[in-house]
């Protein structure tokens, strides 16, 4: 019930020592439960800039993993709605708790393939795409969804995945960026950086 909920988000924010939140995308990794699967908080702050979220507006995440992206979407604006898929179960329930402690227990959460579960969804103002981009069939079904002025963006980490979103920028347009973050971290006693596997983000408009 909505009540017990509620209350799961006070604990989470009090049991890390009253931590704030920002109000803006790039929310720190470890405010989300996760398996290492996870859109890192730089590169979810530009993915969410570039999807943006207008009040109102339907989100798909695709491969939802832990959630990050379809909640910190739900942030922007309560009217904002956002259907995450994904077909590992353990992650979906995974994300179900990850939007319950972060305040939008109402992320839905459908589990299954894409593209195969796309076609009884409602028609998405905003599309991403963190996983399962070479499934055949996936981008074209995204971009033919997708309303009128909505946004798809595909963070690539493969080279296959990277080839793919090369060809659909060079026959449909938008913008391909590439992304490398490195943090600095504990090595011996000593502190070094330690990059983040980089990521091809193609962000398009229709
Ligand atoms: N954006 C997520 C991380 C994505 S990891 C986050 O921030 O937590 C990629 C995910 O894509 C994995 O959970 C994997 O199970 C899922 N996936 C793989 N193939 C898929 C497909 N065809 N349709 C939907 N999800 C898929």
């Amino acid at each position: 019930p909505a009540p017990a909920l509620n209350v799961v988000a006070v604990e989470c924010v009090a049991g890390q020592g009253a931590r704030r939140l920002p109000r803006v995308p790039g929310l720190p990794d470890d405010v989300f439960e996760h398996d290492g699967q996870i859109t890192k908080r730089e590169v979810r702050a530009v993915t969410l800039a570039a999807l943006a979220p207008e009040p109102g507006e339907l989100l798909w995440d695709i491969g939802a993993g832990s959630g990050s992206v379809g909640i910190e979407w739900l942030r922007a604006h309560p009217a904002c709605r956002a259907v995450g898929v994904e077909p590992r179960p353990d992650r979906a329930a995974r994300a179900a708790r990850n939007a319950a402690a972060l305040g939008v227990p109402h992320l839905d959460l459908v589990i299954g393939s894409a593209p195969d579960v796309l076609s009884g969804l409602p028609r998405p103002d905003a599309v991403f795409v963190g996983g399962g981009a070479t499934a055949p069939g996936l981008l074209p079904a995204c971009w033919t969804a997708l309303a009128p002025g909505g946004r798809l963006v595909v963070n690539a980490v493969t080279l296959e995945s990277e080839s793919l979103v090369t060809r659909w920028h060079g026959e449909v347009g938008g913008t391909l960026t590439r992304i490398a973050v490195d943090r600095a971290g504990a090595l011996g006693g000593f502190t070094a950086w330690q990059p983040q596997r980089a990521i091809t983000q193609w962000r398009v408009a229709k």
